[in-house]
C-alpha cells in the first residue's frame, strides 16, 4: 500500500463521515415519506406522493450501493489489504484521487480507459439501433 498512516487516517475518517451522512439521510427520507402519506387527499396528491417516493427510492438505491462500496473499502483499509491498489494494473492509486473518491478501485488511467470503452460500446449500440430504424423505414 502506497499510503502513509496519516493518509489512511484521513481516508478512514472521510469514509465514516460519508456513511453517517447516508444513514442520516435515510432517516430523513423515512420521515418525509410518512408526512407525505398523511397529507394525501386526492388522486393528484397521491400521484405526486408516488412520484416523490419513487424518486427517493432511486436516490436511496444509489446511496445504498455507495454505502456498500464504502463498507467494502473500509474493511479493505482496516485489514490493510489491497486498498488503494488498482484492480486492473495493480499500481497504487494516488492519495489525491482516493481523497476525492475513497471507493475508487481503479487508477485514473484504467478508469479513463474503461470509460472510453463504455462510451464506444454505447455509440456502437446507438448506431446499431439507428440502422435498424432506417431499415424499418426503408422496408
Ligand atoms: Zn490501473
Amino acid at each position: 500500500m502506497g499510503l502513509t498512516k496519516k493518509e489512511i487516517k484521513i481516508l478512514k475518517e472521510k469514509m465514516i463521515l460519508e456513511k453517517e451522512r447516508i444513514s442520516s439521510s435515510f432517516v430523513l427520507d423515512a420521515q418525509k415519506l410518512e408526512v407525505n402519506s398523511d397529507q394525501t387527499k386526492d388522486e393528484t396528491d397521491q400521484t405526486n406522493a408516488d412520484l416523490e417516493r419513487s424518486r427517493m427510492l432511486r436516490f436511496r438505491n444509489r446511496d445504498l450501493f455507495y454505502a456498500k462500496k464504502l463498507e467494502l473499502a473500509l474493511t479493505k483499509l482496516n485489514n490493510g489489504d489491497d486498498y488503494g491498489c488498482c484492480e486492473e494494473c495493480g499500481v497504487d492509486i494516488k492519495f489525491e484521487r482516493l481523497l476525492a473518491r475513497p471507493t475508487a478501485q481503479m487508477c485514473i488511467t484504467c478508469k479513463d480507459e474503461a470509460e472510453r470503452e463504455e462510451s464506444n460500446n454505447f455509440i456502437g449500440r446507438q448506431s446499431k439501433s439507428l440502422n435498424k430504424t432506417f431499415n424499418q423505414v426503408l422496408a
